[in-house]
């Protein structure tokens, strides 16, 4: 491209336009899971809305392949892409509280940690994941699934609008009364139809939880999921519990006999009223009784930042999922058969409820459609080593293959890899035309397509 377009576009950002002759371009590129090596032809370190019109403008005007990046931590790596440019909001990290409204402003570059950094201290919180790294935006364009959703819901269950930029470089607010099919679109639908700028939140009253683990030996693994598929379906929703394959890690707040252990558990969060809380986790003590109970009193902001240190940026990652809704005897016993050979430290299973508020919506009132599975099943392998790629990923294929004719046939979005078109029709299954609509007139030559796809054409 001739330097003085490009120069036009410098003179256009405020923040940067990083490029791959520049010094900060390896580190500029680099996404969370290293198993992802694309090479744009530019970062656009965009710092107000202005950069990023400007960005997709320019991008629109030269034709060129666009990928935006909200925390980076896409499993596909869907925040980059090769020779185009990344549109990078990791700059914009404005958190505006209105307590007195009880919403937050959130800008498109935060990750979790940088709201619940804020929302914390005002005694609030939104639901989210649970690792605090991870970026508002892709989380939230796919649902949202943590700690809080039996009681709160998925994080679009919390989204009240959003500031987006569209890709005719036009923006807009969007809202139940602007724009209200775009509003429903981008409650599940993906990075498909703009780069949100910022969101608003409805904020939800939590500070401090009783949280963490209970683990139990490999032995109890079907007795223990057995009571847990019962269990979690009546359990009150203050009370939220996902389960787990994993590998112990050497962390102080287990025990040292136990690291390195391969074992089963479910990782509580409870947020009701502390007087109610013994009577919530009597069952749970009782059932086993577990090998251990990891269960305290912390901050809502602890709990989502106290597994952040076994998963920093620069891991390989893969991983895939479904959602369930039963688990027979025969999926425990494959579950148990894959689950109890998992590879490496960081590689999991997680079954995540997705009941209680998540069904009170309705499965067409957002695009997330998956209303009535229970769980939102994630395989998902994890190491350090780039050698250990291929154990870890055969590991998860091998695992899913097995467990997947007992789904209900299609994935959360943000927990699956570039699986094809068929997948992305069977995750929005009643919700796919609509969808189909929404991008044919806001993106009809599908300008934003480095996402889980929805072609117009
Ligand atoms: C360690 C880890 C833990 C996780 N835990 C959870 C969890 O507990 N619950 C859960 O629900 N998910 C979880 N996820 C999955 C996570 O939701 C997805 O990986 C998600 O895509 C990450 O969003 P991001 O903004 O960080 O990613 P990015 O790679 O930046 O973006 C992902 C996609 O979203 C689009 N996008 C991002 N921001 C914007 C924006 N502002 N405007 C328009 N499009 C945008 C991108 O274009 C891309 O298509 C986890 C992922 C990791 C790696």
């Amino acid at each position: 491209m001739k330097s003085e377009i490009i120069s036009n576009l410098v003179s256009d950002i405020r923040g940067a336009v990083v490029f791959p002759e520049d010094p900060g371009y390896e580190e500029a590129r680099k996404v969370y899971n290293a198993m992802i090596d694309k090479r744009p032809a530019m970062v656009v370190k965009c710092v107000d809305i202005a950069d990023v019109i400007a960005a997709v403008r320019f991008a629109r005007e030269h034709d060129l392949l666009l990928a935006v990046r909200g925390g980076g931590h896409n499993g596909a790596g869907l925040g980059t892409c090769d020779d185009g440019m990344v549109v990078d909001l990791s700059r914009m990290k404005g958190v505006r509280m209105n307590p007195d409204r009880c919403t937050v402003r959130v800008e498109g570059g935060c990750t979790w940690g940088d709201v619940d950094h804020v929302t914390h201290r005002f005694g609030f919180a939104t639901p989210s994941g649970i690792i605090s790294t991870t970026g508002v935006g892709g989380l939230t364009l796919g649902g949202g699934i943590g700690h809080l959703t039996r009681k709160f819901g998925l994080t679009i269950d919390s989204l009240i609008g959003a500031d987006m930029v569209l890709a005719d470089g036009s923006f807009v607010t969007v809202n139940a009364e602007e724009h209200s099919d775009l509003f429903w679109a981008i409650r599940g639908g993906g990075g498909n139809f703009g780069v949100i700028t910022s969101f608003l939140f409805r904020l939800r009253p939590v500070k401090t939880v009783l949280a963490g683990p209970t683990l139990w030996s490999l032995d109890k693994a079907a007795e223990v999921m057995r009571w847990y598929r019962e269990f979690i379906i009546s359990a009150p929703e203050d009370l939220n519990g996902f389960f787990a394959f994993l590998i112990v890690p050497p962390l102080p707040s287990f025990p040292q006999h136990l690291h390195s252990q391969r074992m089963c558990g479910v990782v509580w969060c409870y947020a009701g009223p502390a007087e109610g809380s013994d009577a919530v986790f009597k069952p749970i003590r009782d059932f086993g009784p577990p090998t251990f109970y990891g269960i305290q009193a912390m901050p809502f902001s602890a709990l989502q930042s106290a597994s952040d240190v076994l998963y920093p940026a620069g891991m390989q990652w893969y991983w895939k999922g479904d959602f369930v809704n039963e688990l027979s005897e025969e999926a425990i016993a494959l579950h148990i058969a894959h689950g109890s050979r998992i590879p490496t430290m960081q590689s999991r299973m997680h079954l995540f409820p997705i009941n209680g508020a998540v069904h009170r919506v309705g499965a067409v009132e957002t695009a997330f459609s998956y209303r009535d599975a229970k769980w939102s099943m994630v395989i998902v392998g994890v190491d350090p080593d780039p050698a250990n790629a291929e154990k870890i990923t055969s590991w998860t294929k091998d695992y899913w293959a097995a467990v997947h004719p007992y789904s209900l046939g299609g994935a959360y979005v943000n927990f699956m890899m570039e699986e094809g078109v068929d997948r992305i029709k069977a995750t929005y299954r009643g919700n796919y035309d609509r969808l189909l609509k929404i991008k044919r007139k806001y993106d009809p030559d599908n300008f934003f397509h480095v996402n889980q796809n929805i072609r117009p054409k």
